[in-house]
């Protein structure tokens, strides 16, 4: 909204916007204050094979850890990206992202998804801090799948957006994996998917909180899933339903023979220690929270 704002002069000495402008400038001073502090930490979320119920991979979300509780990344990611923290945030979850998932990996043969951020997409360097995060861990390429949204690829003016789609064939060539993440809520250019970089499908959770309903908005959304599961399956791409939350979501998903989900549902994102505990098979403790809601 900021940036916004900021074409416009008047706006300027809007009340709203001066506030906003303070609370940018407090939440990047924790920001700074948190990566000094190590207050960052990664949580886990299981995506499931629908068909077998299996653990596929998991997806590492970051957290940021205050006294005043766990903030979530939707209020601080915007911040991080706008003064350019989100770069050292993202390597910091990036290598923490693979150290852990070297013995999921060795063990139970699962991949780690990774978010990735625009901004990081444009550094450089971004190849060489994946290929050092890969090489320090010792995770294998193929284990690590990263996250991109649509905009982050298309959104950024032609000679950024390939450069970025660039990085990520550079990547692909050491066995890395892209998925495009929240797919259906951008650009949603069905016909670009197979000219870009991608090897994974993430459906957003829009789409996915399918229901019985006979209303017009619920046959759309069956509608709008399914003509992108059976794009996918033609092209080859493995589809994620993202934020799959009752077993009657997940009936539809395996009708529609979407392969994997993700989502409260299954399991919600959990401390590495959790993840350890549930792939030896005693569950999170935390995969009924939620479901239903
Ligand atoms: P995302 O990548 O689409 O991640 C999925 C989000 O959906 C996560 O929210 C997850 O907790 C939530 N979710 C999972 N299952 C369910 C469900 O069944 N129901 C509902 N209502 N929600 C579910 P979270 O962890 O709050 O993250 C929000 C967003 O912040 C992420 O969306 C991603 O865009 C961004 N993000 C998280 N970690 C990172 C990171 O390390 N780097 C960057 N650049 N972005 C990140
Ligand atoms: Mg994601
Ligand atoms: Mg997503
Ligand atoms: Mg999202």
């Amino acid at each position: 909204a900021a940036k916004a704002a900021g074409k416009n002069q008047i706006s300027v000495f809007h009340p709203g916007l001066r506030v906003e402008r303070l609370d940018q400038a407090r939440i990047a001073e924790g920001l700074r204050r948190a990566l000094e502090q190590d207050a960052f930490s990664v949580d886990y979320q299981p995506v499931v094979n629908l068909e077998t119920g299996g653990v596929h991979a998991v997806e590492a979300l970051l957290r940021w850890r205050t006294p005043e509780g766990v903030v979530p990344p939707d209020a601080f990611i915007p911040t991080a990206e706008e003064t350019g923290l989100i770069v050292p945030i993202g390597t910091h979850v990036l290598r923490r992202a693979c150290f852990d998932a070297r013995r999921w990996h060795e063990r139970y043969g699962i991949a780690v998804n990774v978010n990735v951020s625009a901004v990081q997409l444009r550094r450089p360097d971004f190849v060489a801090t994946v290929l050092d995060a890969l090489a320090d861990s010792g995770l294998p390429g193929e284990a690590l799948i990263l996250e991109i949204t649509e905009t982050a690829l298309l959104d950024t003016g032609m000679q950024r957006s390939d450069q970025a789609v660039e990085y990520l064939f550079q990547l692909r060539g050491h066995g890395v994996r892209v998925a495009i993440d929240d797919f259906g809520t951008g650009y949603s250019s069905l016909a670009y998917l197979h000219r870009l970089p991608v090897d994974v499908v993430k459906i957003d959770g829009a789409f996915t909180t399918l229901t019985s309903g006979t209303d017009a908005a619920s046959r759309q959304r069956h509608a709008f899933t399914r003509a992108i599961l059976g794009l996918c399956e033609s092209l080859d791409l493995p589809a994620v339903a993202e934020k799959v939350e009752t077993a009657e979501q997940e009936e539809f998903l395996r009708d529609m023979r979407c392969p994997l989900g993700q989502g409260y549902l299954f399991s919600k994102p959990v401390p590495a220690a959790t993840l350890d505990r549930f792939l030896a098979g005693g569950g999170t403790g935390a995969d009924t929270e939620g479901s239903g809601g």
